[in-house]
């Protein structure tokens, strides 16, 4: 298995958790030097909290684990496309490559998030972090999509 579906596959599994505990199905992973330095879930249901995005998680279970320090040059993998504040809040911290499971334009609701990918966004942004996109798509856009699908048919 290549490293990149391998991260993958961890940050899929925090998604899962994510959804056993009812949370949107979104898991993030952070890599440094081949080693994962930190790990994180959606936990924005279970804490009440609309801010514990995976990524967000990630990055503070890595700056608790290791200081700040670590984040800087690492890669994060998430199986969702990053939002505004994700990817503002890895700009800041210094995250040189993002590696992108399922892309906006693959969420069947990608319409409530507008139409920017994350190429836009770093542009306007003015900052540069690599993008690699589409590592395990159908998984992590099935993981989205069915919750989705769940969630409704549960309203
Ligand atoms: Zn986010």
């Amino acid at each position: 298995m290549k490293d990149n579906e391998y991260y993958m596959n961890i940050a899929i599994r925090e998604a899962r958790i994510s959804l056993a505990d009812s949370n949107p199905p979104v898991g993030a992973v952070l890599v440094k030097s081949k080693k994962v330095i930190g790990k994180g879930r959606n936990i924005t249901f279970l804490k009440n909290n609309d801010l514990k995005h995976a990524e967000i998680v990630a990055l503070f279970d890595s700056i608790e684990r290791y200081g700040q320090e670590a984040t800087k040059g690492a890669t994060l993998f998430t199986t969702l496309a990053p939002c505004p504040m994700c990817l503002w809040a890895s700009v800041i911290m210094g995250v040189k490559k993002i590696v992108i499971g399922c892309n906006h334009d693959s969420r069947e609701d990608s319409e409530s998030f507008g139409s920017y990918t994350v190429n836009k966004l770093l542009e306007m942004m003015d900052k540069k972090i690599q993008i690699e996109l589409d590592i395990l798509e159908s998984e992590c856009a099935d993981l989205w999509n069915n919750w989705l699908h769940k969630d409704r048919i549960n309203k």
